[in-house]
């Protein structure tokens, strides 16, 4: 199984045991898993996984569960890279395919890490888990941890989508709305924590959430056969998917499965929250905290995200970029693509269309690239947002094909 070695702070490199329960290292920095890629290199190849699971326990080896049966699954991961061909024609483009994240288990990418903490959960020992949630992490807590007998609390701003409060609630969280932002929600976490309460799961500060993110990596070079694309756009709220990609292509360039050539990666965030873009662009090592953040893009709505410094090295190590969009924008992109290709995808991820099409247009990006998209969840949990960019069939033509009809 296994080849975890420990686990060591990114900011001053102390190393941690990895039997035990950590959060954030001594020094406030997050702490990230090791392993002995050079036994790994030894023992597994890339060929093995034509019989390995369908899912993102395929990688088993660079994932930090020891115990086979603390996995709690439901069949996360291993996710479609569709060619987004009639996309691709429209903007003169070669090679453009979309990963499609809405067909995880609660219907985003959030399934990728909550599957990887709630399994370290339960080797762990641990009973309660909470998280501070714009929504998405939240459902997929709750639907992990009621798979695994835990008990799970969710603090999440109460103007979240009504999709991410129900699924919550459904799959038998404690939900406590709160009149506010993900960053009180996680005050309120931390606060709990302390007081002994539950386990705090807040993306970074639990240190194996981004362990199953990484999976989007290692999938992505998997189903490329071995090749990453030229440019990743990719919708960044606290960037962990960014952090777990980027440590996914470094453990594989040591185990010998790709070259050191990386992609361009590129943070996409909204007009009403764009700490990251901020700070790129002004050269900063870290973000500023975004005041009265707002998107409808509710996975971006991330003040300050707290693996800031690790997001801004690699936009930069990369050669990549960061562009923020407007929420009519994106909306509107969302639609148009979902008659498109029959893709509907999430706010968040129908951001990464209007910024292709930008950074097309300014000459950042080439039609001869390889570029990939990622969808980071399906567009069905977003029914309020999406509804303010469509008229009510009610409102369109009565009486007619394509509007409303009074049977006689
Ligand atoms: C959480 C979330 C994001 C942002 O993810 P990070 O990796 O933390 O930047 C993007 N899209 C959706 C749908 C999300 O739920
Ligand atoms: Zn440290």
């Amino acid at each position: 199984m296994t080849a975890l070695t420990h686990l060591e702070c990114t900011r001053c490199r102390r190393s941690y045991d990895r039997g035990k329960p950590h959060n954030l290292c001594e020094c406030g920095g997050p702490l990230a898993a090791q392993y002995d890629l050079a036994k790994v290199r030894t023992s597994w190849s890339r060929e093995w996984l034509a019989n390995a699971p369908s899912n993102m326990w395929r990688y088993a080896p660079v994932l930090p569960v020891s115990q086979p049966s603390a996995i709690v699954t439901l069949g996360e991961g291993m996710t479609p890279l569709v060619p987004a061909r009639r996309l691709a024609a429209r903007l003169g483009l070669e090679q453009l395919w979309i990963k499609d994240e809405g067909l995880n288990p609660t219907g985003t990418f959030k399934a990728r890490g909550l599957a990887c903490a709630v399994s370290m959960a339960v080797e762990l020992g641990l009973r309660a888990l909470a998280i501070p949630s714009a929504g998405n992490a939240g459902g997929a807590l709750a639907a992990y941890a009621a798979a695994a007998g835990l008990e799970a609390h969710v603090f999440m701003p109460q103007d979240v989508p009504q999709a991410n409060f129900l699924e919550c609630k459904a799959y038998g969280a404690r939900v406590t709305l709160v009149d506010g932002l993900i960053s009180d929600c996680a005050r309120l976490v931390a606060e709990g924590a302390a007081a002994g309460r539950w386990f705090d799961v807040s993306s970074l500060k639990e240190p194996y959430r981004v362990e199953g993110k990484k999976t989007l990596g290692y999938e992505l070079a998997e189903q490329l056969r071995w090749q990453l694309p030229d440019a990743i756009l990719y919708p960044t709220g606290g960037g962990v998917g960014l952090i777990g990609m980027w440590k996914a292509f470094a453990e594989m360039e040591e185990l010998g499965w790709i070259g050191p050539r990386r992609p361009k990666m590129v943070a996409v965030q909204a007009a009403g929250c764009q700490p990251v873009v901020e700070a790129f662009h002004r050269g900063d090592p870290a973000c500023r905290y975004w005041e009265n953040a707002w998107t409808v893009a509710s996975g971006l709505r991330v003040p300050k995200p707290l693996g800031d410094f690790l997001v801004l090295e690699i936009l930069r190590a990369s050669g990549g970029t960061a562009i923020a969009v407007s929420d009519a924008e994106l909306l509107d992109a969302g639609l148009r693509l979902a008659a498109e290709e029959g893709l509907f995808l999430c706010p968040e991820g129908a951001a990464c269309i209007v910024a292709l099409e930008k950074l097309l247009a300014n000459g950042f990006l080439s039609p001869a690239e390889r570029i990939v998209i990622y969808n980071t969840g399906t567009g069905l949990k977003y029914a309020e947002a999406y509804s303010t960019r469509l008229p009510r069939w009610a409102e369109t033509e009565p009486d007619k094909l394509g509007g409303l009809i009074t049977p006689r």
